[in-house]
């Protein structure tokens, strides 16, 4: 029993549950205690690969899954935002390798999924989140900027799972959350690159589901709607920039990338017999 924990005199209702027995019969800072000890070591032993955890909900992600006990594999292009990422992880008491890493590249891919390995010996959970939103009208796209949405979100996502899943298949369990977004359900104008590569984020991720659920590896897309990170100051066209800063910063409030890494957090911490396989998550104040 930890130290300080003084059962109470049980007041035991008709109707109580084993859990709020549990819980009214301890003191409250004994019991705060209990609860902080139990959400460290939720994903105790756990190895995490989080892409885009330079920045935004890769970070927070990484933060969030290193303070519930997971090792974290932090991987994105920017070397030294990882390396800050992982020294606040570190002391913190919590464990992080950091893999610079570009998702496009297929060496960069198979390094990450190698090193991960080398370093911890497993891949339980893998968080396909780097991602651009280059938003242009189509007549005045760039073929590169398409191209690189392509790349980034989708086949960088593609490529890495398929890396990944061999070791996955060799453990007895694995989840996989893939980062989509409400433009993986709703196209709209001036966002047909970015909104094929997120519809294509949830083809992939159902049909990966339905291959790889009997053999104990979980799928989980996320869906956010607005969030205050630096995903749209890299949108080429100035007035499109604009538009979503005053759209989001001004006519709503933002999620924050913390919202969406607890959601990821919940989505990884479930008992294994439960998959959640897809949350929306929207603003309140976000009508589409
Ligand atoms: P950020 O711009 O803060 O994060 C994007 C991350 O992707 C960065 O860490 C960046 O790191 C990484 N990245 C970009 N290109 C590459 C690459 N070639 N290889 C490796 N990593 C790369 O934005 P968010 O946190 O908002 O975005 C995270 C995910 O959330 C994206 O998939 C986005 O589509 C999705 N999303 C975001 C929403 C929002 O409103 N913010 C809404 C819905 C979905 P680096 O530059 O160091 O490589």
């Amino acid at each position: 029993m930890p130290r300080g924990l003084t059962p109470r005199q049980s007041t035991t209702n008709v109707g109580e549950n084993a859990f709020q027995r549990t819980v009214s019969s301890y003191e409250p800072r004994a019991l705060l205690q209990v609860m902080t000890t139990a959400l460290e070591s939720e994903l105790a032993g756990e190895v995490a690969i989080v892409t885009g955890a330079s920045s935004g909900i890769g970070e927070a992600t990484a933060e969030s899954l290193a303070a519930r006990g997971a090792s974290v594999v932090l991987a994105a292009r920017r070397a030294d935002e990882l390396e800050a990422v992982a020294e606040r992880i570190t002391s913190e008491g919590g464990d992080a390798l950091v893999v610079p890493t570009d998702v496009t590249e297929d060496d960069d891919i198979d390094a990450l999924v190698a090193e991960t390995v080398d370093e911890f010996g497993a891949i339980d959970i893998l968080v396909n989140n780097a991602g651009v939103m280059l938003l242009e009208r189509l007549d005045e796209a760039a073929r590169e900027h398409l191209r690189q949405m392509i790349e980034v979100n989708l086949l960088g996502l593609m490529n890495l799972t398929h890396a990944a899943l061999p070791i996955m298949q060799e453990q007895d369990t694995a989840h996989i959350v893939n980062v989509s977004s409400t433009a993986g359900r709703q196209a709209g104008a001036k966002s047909s690159g970015y909104n094929a590569t997120k519809f294509g984020v949830n083809a992939f991720t159902e049909a990966v589901r339905q291959e790889v659920t009997t053999e104990g590896i979980r799928t989980t897309i996320i869906e956010p709607g607005a969030v205050d990170t630096e995903l749209q100051e890299h949108i080429p066209d100035e007035e499109i920039k604009q538009q979503i800063e005053e759209g989001m910063l001004e006519s709503m409030t933002p999620l924050e990338s913390e919202d969406i890494a607890r959601a990821i957090a919940y989505a990884v911490t479930q008992p294994q017999h439960v998959n959640v396989n897809e949350m929306l998550i929207r603003p309140t104040d976000q009508q589409r």
